[in-house]
């Protein structure tokens, strides 16, 4: 084995968000189990949470080489960080920490031979190459998401982009290779669901993705049994060089913990807020596959309004559940926050657990979950699908539109509810998931699960595309 003091150095810099802080921690724990020595910038406000709530540090003190470094994300302490005001990040990132990236490169010791960064942060890119410093960008999203940002110029030489106020939601995109069959304007991810082309959103997404293709390689955290077909036209028609599929992330790393003969604790995790793991003890008192978990992310939001039809549907189709509810993701009209409705939590008691925020991995991987009702979050999507939990999906924004109807329609995973929120709707979904649509859906949800895990022990293809990747960072080192 390499001495960690020769071996080379990877500055990983993820978008400051739970899900992408999420699966990057799991990547940099991936590599420095290999002997990289490996830099972790995350945002002052998120190490901070991370610190507060987990084991991270002393997880990562068993790796020499590795080291936390931390960097400001440009936002005042009181922003709320999530919904809508999410967006407020991209142009503080770029105003603010840019200059301080830039700065940061110049003085890290040793300087890092190769930068993974946040495929969405092309911040990363900009300076990588001002500063010669090789750059492999990683997507967070699916393959499939990466291919319609990619897509967004023919989308719009095609004229299906602007969507015209008297569009049919319904109808077939033409002009994404490969998806003709299944893609409507509704699947497209919000951020390119616009009526102006000039939408900074959008036109964000199509820059930074365009990056994406121009740097020494392209992680995702998918694998090629599930997304082969995306990934055939990426590599096919985009130029570039090479596209590492290492994932599912999460399950990588356990398989390779295994390998070397430690196991992933069950309490550690990447979590910015305090996990309740008392859910896990009323799990094991749930009959095998009778529970619905429900939760809609770190980011999304949910309307009083809506979050009323979402319970009283799940009351009335006599299912238990498993809720996860941030009080501060409930607002009330007027935008200010005062919790999760006391009315709700006392009349879920009967069927229903809630807590702030679970253990999500292993409350997946319990045998008493038998559906999942997410907002279709990727990282949340690819949990789902290793566990071989089938879902309902409710997508709230971004890549969630696409990943819905990628499980609904070709994976055969699950019931896609985008764009509905009605109380009977949800009763209906989640007796068809649990009951009436159940056996032939957890065929597929058994047959992908067990290609996930395939992906990732010695020889599968997430395995070996892995240590391509760690072969390739070294050649950079040289
Ligand atoms: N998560 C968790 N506990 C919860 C809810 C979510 O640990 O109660 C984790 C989940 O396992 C996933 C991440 O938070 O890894 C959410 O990422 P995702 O991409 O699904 O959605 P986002 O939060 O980015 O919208």
């Amino acid at each position: 084995m390499v001495a960690v003091h020769q071996s080379p150095h990877v500055l990983i810099f993820p978008f400051p968000a739970q899900g992408h802080v999420n699966s990057m921690l799991k990547l940099a724990e991936l590599l420095a189990l290999a002997s990289l020595r490996v830099t972790f910038l995350n945002s002052e406000y998120n190490h901070e949470s991370l610190v507060r709530h987990t084991d991270i540090l002393s997880r990562f003190a068993q790796y020499p080489g590795f080291k936390f470094e931390t960097i400001p994300d440009g936002l005042s302490q009181d922003h709320p960080r999530v919904g809508f005001a999410m967006k407020d990040m991209f142009a503080s990132l770029e105003l603010i920490t840019k200059p301080i990236f830039k700065q940061m490169l110049f003085e890290i010791n040793p300087p890092p031979d190769c930068i993974i960064g946040d495929g969405v942060l092309g911040l990363t890119f900009d300076v990588a190459n001002e500063l010669g410093i090789p750059i492999i960008p990683f997507r967070t999203i699916s393959a499939g998401c990466v291919w319609v940002f990619s897509s967004i110029f023919d989308m719009i030489q095609a004229g299906e982009l602007p969507i015209k106020g008297n569009q049919d939601l319904d109808c077939l995109i033409t002009s994404v290779a490969g998806m003709e069959t299944f893609l409507r304007f509704r699947d497209l991810p919000s951020f390119s669901q616009v009526s102006d082309v000039k939408d900074p959103l959008l036109q964000l997404m199509a820059r930074e993705t365009s990056k994406n293709f121009k740097a020494n390689g392209l992680i995702l955290n998918t694998y090629e049994e599930l997304e082969g077909a995306t990934l055939s036209q990426m590599r096919n028609k985009s130029k570039c060089p090479k596209i590492y599929t290492i994932g599912p992330l999460h399950e990588h790393l356990k398989a390779r913990l295994a390998d070397t003969n430690q196991t992933l604790s069950d309490r550690s995790s990447n979590s910015f807020r305090e996990v309740d793991r008392s859910c896990i003890s009323w799990l094991d008192k749930q009959p095998k596959g009778s529970v619905v978990y429900v939760s809609f992310g770190s980011i999304a939001v949910l309307p009083r309004e809506k979050l009323m039809e979402f319970w009283f549907g799940l009351v009335n189709s006599g299912k238990r559940f498993l809720w996860v509810l941030r009080p501060e993701n409930v607002p009330r009209n007027d935008g200010e926050c005062d919790g999760v409705p006391t009315e709700l939590v006392e009349g879920t008691k009967e069927r229903g657990y809630i807590v702030d925020w679970a253990p999500q991995e292993d409350v997946l991987s319990h045998g008493a979950i038998g559906g999942f009702l997410t907002h279709s979050g990727w990282n949340s999507t690819l949990e789902s699908v290793t566990a071989g939990v089938p879902m309902i999906c409710w997508p709230c924004f971004g890549d969630q539109q696409l990943n819905s109807r990628f499980v609904e329609e070709v994976w055969k995973l699950g019931l896609d509810m985008k764009d509905v929120c009605d109380r009977r709707v949800v009763e209906q979904m989640v007796n068809d998931l649990m009951v009436e649509k159940r056996e032939e859906i957890l065929k597929s949800a058994a047959e992908f699960a067990k290609l996930a895990k395939g992906s990732v022990n010695v020889g599968g293809s997430s395995y070996c595309n892995l240590d391509c990747l760690i072969e390739d960072i070294r050649m950079m080192n040289k």
